[in-house]
């Protein structure tokens, strides 16, 4: 059972939180009742599981008896003709590349799970459903590309006009038939308004069946998790033959803006996979680490970044965090660090520099992190040299640092940084820092050549929703 992270004694099963997206009473999240482990003997295996054993074995107690086996095995072969593979770019620092999936960002991993089970769940159903997604970037591409053609559902895309780079606004406004795009005049926290408010709106909601594929979907946010347990079997499993750390403590930096994807990190860890810690890697929209190193939690407009699919100020998954653990619990567990654009370029720049690796931005971001607080800013932070607050960098004090600092300064971690774009998608960045542009995958490219479908949206919900009524049902 699921339960709502604004009032925890509204329960509901794995299918209504997958339909509904989120509680339309209160506004709150679903969260899983229990975070089950996973079998022992299944993480202890001599030969690492295939991505999609972990993909099933993970997914089943969440899913319980909702959905059959056999059913579900088939979602998770559809869903993932691809995985997640592991580039060792120094002895210490691997990379997750999440960018193998049609639209090139690791979005596709829960977009895809999604549309399948929303399938699997409609098939009963009469009337279509109505998908609202708002998207700082890569969000609408994933969602548009996972639904694009599934019976008995359409999408409608919202995203932030002028914000969002020339390819990500070919790969979600050029879809034909279930999957249309709206350019909004506004930033993503309007957009992500405007869907939150439609949500809440009784009368429409009695009219036509809505439901969300932002990360606030359980459905989303589950198969995340994925692949941060077969990532850390992995690096379990190899890490002997690349450095001579006897059992090394595994921090996976994770480049964040809405914070699904550190939710999902953090299930994955509660389910046993072997992960000491996290570092919570944002652009200047610093919300949450300057939770973890303040102790108050102060959302904010967001701020227009190199790393845009970063872009949030109001982060809607920290109400997940904040269920699963106390402030204390989190510093515990997560370091926060922040980068500002100057520091994203010259990180794009080192990192190809230093190991030959071609980073996006939003990944840069993270490496800076990992980079920074293994060669010194840890081991700084706990002897009390504190970050000045205006400076990017890992923020906190002694006190707040997590437990696996230790380890850290003492250089007994490894680090794997996620990869949540492929460097093509901000390739004029790219180009900016290095010199020369990263080469496009096809499926990038035959994008580009397709004409543009978006219709301009004002941010105003009355007009948001007569478009709904006029254009939907
Ligand atoms: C969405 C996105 C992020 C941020 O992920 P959250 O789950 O919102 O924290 C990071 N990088 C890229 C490329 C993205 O598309």
């Amino acid at each position: 059972m699921y339960h709502d992270t604004r009032d925890a004694s509204k329960r509901v099963s794995f299918r209504t939180a997958v339909m509904q997206g989120m509680d339309p009473a209160t506004g709150g999240l679903y969260m899983p009742d229990e975070i089950p482990s996973l079998p022992k003997s299944f993480l202890s295996r001599n030969l690492v599981p295939s991505f999609r054993d972990i993909a099933f074995e993970t997914a089943k107690p969440f899913v319980g008896d909702e959905i059959p086996e056999d059913e579900l095995m088939a979602i998770i072969a559809d869903a993932y003709p691809f995985t997640a593979p592991i580039a060792p770019i120094d002895p210490t620092t691997y990379v997750l590349e999440l960018f193998h999936g049609p639209t090139c960002a690791f979005k596709d991993f829960g977009a895809r799970f999604m549309a399948r089970t929303m399938s699997y769940f409609n098939r009963s159903e009469t009337d279509s459903l109505h998908i609202l997604v708002a998207t700082s970037g890569d969000t609408g591409s994933a969602v548009g590309s996972a639904f694009h053609g599934v019976p008995g559902i359409d999408v409608t895309i919202l995203y932030p006009r002028g914000k969002i780079s020339p390819l990500q606004e070919k790969q979600l406004s050029t879809f034909e038939g279930n999957v249309r795009a709206l350019s909004v005049e506004g930033t993503f926290d309007d957009c992500q308004k405007l869907v939150k408010t439609a949500f809440t709106d009784e009368a429409l909601r009695g009219r036509l069946r809505l439901s969300s594929a932002n990360s606030i979907n359980i459905s989303r946010l589950l198969p995340q998790s994925f692949y941060y347990t077969y990532g850390a079997l992995l690096i379990r499993d190899r890490g002997r033959y690349d450095n001579d750390i006897d059992s090394p403590s595994l921090i996976v930096t994770v480049p964040s803006g809405n914070f699904g994807n550190l939710t999902s990190g953090l299930i994955a860890r509660k389910m046993g996979a072997p992960i000491r810690g996290f570092i919570a890697a944002t652009n200047s929209n610093r919300t949450v680490p300057d939770w973890l190193a303040g102790g108050s939690y102060r959302a904010r407009p967001s701020v227009s970044t190199l790393s845009n699919a970063m872009d949030v100020g109001a982060p809607s998954n920290w109400e997940r965090m904040n269920a699963l653990y106390s402030l204390d619990e989190a510093r515990r567990l997560i370091a926060g660090y922040w980068l500002d654009d100057a520091g994203t370029m010259e990180a794009i720049r080192q990192c190809n520099d230093r190991t030959g690796y071609i980073i996006d931005p939003h990944g840069a971001v993270a490496w800076r992190a990992w980079d920074d607080i293994r060669s010194g800013a840890m081991a700084a932070l706990l002897e009390g040299k504190v970050v000045p607050p205006l400076s990017s960098g890992l923020v906190g004090t002694a006190a707040t640092a997590p437990e696996w600092a230790r380890d850290c300064a003492e250089k007994k971690c490894v680090g794997l940084i996620l990869e949540t774009a492929h460097p093509s998608k901000f390739g004029e960045t790219v180009r900016e820092a290095i010199g020369r542009e990263p080469s496009i995958p096809e499926r990038l490219e035959r994008v580009m050549n397709l004409p543009d479908r978006s219709q301009s949206m004002a941010n105003d919900y009355a007009q948001f929703r007569d478009w709904l009524l006029a254009n939907l049902g």
